[in-house]
Parts: structure tokens; sequence; C-alpha cells
């Protein structure tokens, strides 16, 4: 499965914050020495592989670093912390796992040009709950962090990361250990028909409207970007207007993800059970013209953000094997049409007479396949189902991690 919920209790925190010119200076000195660091270890462990079939493990990085920062060469890699130094090694150890384990591609170099970030751990980093100051490695002054959301009182932080994300704007993450919290139980549950031309199809008949984000700036997008193919290369104009492409893309991307919390919330306070299907996006991308609208709709997201917070609140969602006939199916008597071509919004059966709104069929066939999933348990459907987080009563021993975490 492409996604999972972690057995943890913690929980990151995500702020916007400005820092003063000394404070983007170290940062930026910061950044520049994880990224050397990162990017010196990756060669140090690819080299070793294919000249000598060997394996680097992060304790053998971690003993190179140190021999490295003696060296004239290299001393000025002493002037930053070196928590988030070493915290890079740590990341990179986890992405070659996830590498030999299947789950990710081969780590690749980091780019200037690229989201920074650099992960302090407690040692690294002073934080008084009282007056809500945070204080990195060697910085005089607390960062001036916009505090958008509250943050629990007595929260007691394990880990800082601060980013900077290519269009130049500065986020902490703030990861802390909390308890779950469970909702009072509800009967409510509810299908959800995850859809092209409407974002998400209810199963009470309720459509929830693609708002389009991407198609909305995409000419301004498009405008940005013909500009910077134009700009001379390694030009100030052009990193100017990389700038400019980056805002746009995060503008996008910060409407996108509001506009999922506020869905995903909705959905997961008013039901108990939520089921979707899985994945389709694989399948559906091989189609072209479908894959902007869906790639726009940004369903992956839209499944994750349930996944982790049915997790938070004792609630269940159950994820179905796409190739379920969910939109074919006559929910009322259960006819499979041989075919039905994607711009049939509506459909009469031949067997029952019932005229069915496609989304709508298909949103109640999703639901009642979970439901059904979710009576018999996983083995009615080896391997083709999912059933994500569960009772209240596991509640307390089960966890998340929120996609500000630097984990993901
Ligand atoms: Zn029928």
């Amino acid at each position: 499965m492409w996604y999972t919920v972690r057995m943890k209790h913690e929980r990151a925190y995500r702020y916007r914050f400005y820092p003063i010119p000394e404070q983007d200076a170290i940062l930026s000195r910061t950044f520049g020495c994880t990224r050397f660091v990162y990017n010196w270890a990756l060669k140090l462990r690819t080299d070793a592989w294919y000249d000598r079939q060997e394996r680097v493990n992060y304790e053998a990085t971690s003993a190179a670093l140190t021999a490295l920062k003696k060296e004239e060469a290299t001393h000025w890699l002493n002037e930053v912390s070196s928590v988030p130094l070493q915290q890079a090694l740590r990341h990179l150890d986890r992405a070659f796992r996830n590498f030999f384990e299947g789950r990710a591609k081969y780590p690749v170099f980091k780019k200037k040009r690229n989201r920074q970030a650099a992960t302090y751990a407690s040692s690294a980093f002073t934080w008084d709950g009282a007056t809500r100051s945070l204080k990195l490695a060697k910085m005089d002054e607390p960062l001036n962090i916009v505090w958008s959301r509250p943050m629990p009182k007595d929260a007691r932080p394990s880990t800082v990361t601060v980013t900077r994300d290519a269009a130049g704007r500065y986020f902490v993450s703030i990861l802390i250990e909390e308890a779950i919290r469970p909702k009072p139980v509800t009967p409510k549950m509810v299908g959800l028909d995850l859809g092209i031309h409407d974002t998400v199809t209810l199963s009470t008949g309720e459509k929830v409207g693609n708002e389009r984000f991407f198609h909305k700036d995409e000419k301004k997008l498009a405008h940005a970007q013909r500009d910077l193919a134009r700009k001379q290369p390694s030009s100030k104009n052009r990193t100017k207007q990389r700038r400019k492409v980056a805002k746009i893309h995060a503008t996008i991307a910060d409407r996108r993800n509001d506009f999922l919390h506020k869905l995903t919330t909705r959905l997961i306070h008013e039901n108990q059970v939520i089921c979707v299907e899985s994945l389709a996006v694989k399948n559906l991308l091989r189609n072209h013209s479908l894959a902007k609208a869906i790639a726009d709709v940004g369903w992956g997201e839209l499944i994750r953000q349930l996944a982790y917070k049915a997790a938070r609140y004792g609630r269940t969602v159950v994820a179905i094997d796409r190739f379920y006939p969910s939109s074919k199916r006559c929910h009322v008597c259960g006819h499979i049409l041989e075919s039905l071509s994607l711009d049939v919004r509506e459909w009469e059966c031949p067997t029952c007479h019932t005229v069915h709104d496609r989304d709508v069929n298909a949103a109640l066939n999703i639901l009642a396949a979970g439901l059904a999933v979710l009576a018999c348990g996983e083995g009615v459907r080896p391997g083709r189902s999912t059933i994500v987080q569960a009772a209240p009563s596991e509640a307390g021993r089960s966890g998340e991690r929120s996609p500000e975490s630097p984990a993901f």
C-alpha cells in the first residue's frame, strides 16, 4: 500500500517564521553545510558500493564526518551546529533503508535551489512553553514565529525542523508527543467516490466541487515559466524568475492543501466509517487527457489525510480495491453494466430501471463494499482491501506522524 499509518504518538506543528538577518545568515550556512554533508555521504556510500560492493552504515558515515571536520579544507563545517549535520546522515540512512526495502528510489543529491532543511534534535534548541520561545543552537534570539494555530501548553518538542522552500519562505516544524483524542462514536458512515468532474461525491448525494486549483493559476504559471525559459542561464534575472515560478507553485499548493484539510477534517468529524477506493491514480494516469485533472484533484493526499486523521480520532477508513466495479454496478439490484464510458454522467439500469447519477451510485457501492469488508474482516478479499486504523479502544496505542513531519 502506498500510505502507512505509523504507530507513534508524534505530531508535527508547522509554522511560518521570519528570521532576522543574523538568523537568516546562520540558517543559510547551516543549510549549505547540511546539504554538503548529505551529498558527501551519499557519494561515499555510492562509491563504496561501486568500488568494493561494500555497504557503509550510519555509524561509519558518522565516524568519517568527524574526520572530515578535522581536515583543513572542510574545517568550515565546524561553524554550524553539529546536530543538523548528524541528522542529515540519519536522513540519508533512512533514504537508503527505504531504497533497500523497495519503498523508494535510490537517494539523489540535494540541490541548492530546491527546498532546504535542517533538523535540530533536543540538544540543539531550547524551548520555553510559557513564553512560547524557541531558540536554535548558535543563535542569540528566539525565532520570530507566527503562531497560526495553538500548540499544547505543556508540549515538550523532541525535534525541530527548519525549512526554506523554493519561494524563500521559512517554516519551522515542531515535533511533539501527543495523546490520541477519540471523538464520540457516531452511527454515520459514508462512501466516497473520488472523481474527476467533482472532487468528491458522497454516498449521501452531496458533491464537493472540484475547484480546479491548478487550472485557475495555470495561465499565470505557464506565462511565468515561459519567461523563465527566456532568461539567460545562471543570470540574476533567471534566479529571480525561478523564485517567481516557485511562488506560484507554493500558492497553488497552499490553496489545495487548505481545501483538502477542511474537507478531510469534516468527513472524519461527521462519520465513524469512511469507505474509499484505494489508489486509482496509477492506472488512470496512463490516460494523458485525465492526468492533469487527477493530479490537480490530489486524491492521494486526500486519502492520506483521511488515514492519519482517522488514526488520530479513532475513526475507521476502509480502502477498497479499485477494480471493484463501483461505477458500473447498480447499487439497487446489483446489475453490472458491460461498459460505461467516462463521459456518461447519468444512466438507467436495464434491469430495475433506476436512474443513477454516476458518482452517487459509485459512492453507494463503495460504502456497501467497505462495510462488507469491515464486517467480514480482510479475509473476504485477501490482499485487495486495507483497513486503516480502527476502534476507539485501540486509539490510545496508535498515532501518526503529521504531514509536516520530516519523515515524509
Ligand atoms: Zn438496477
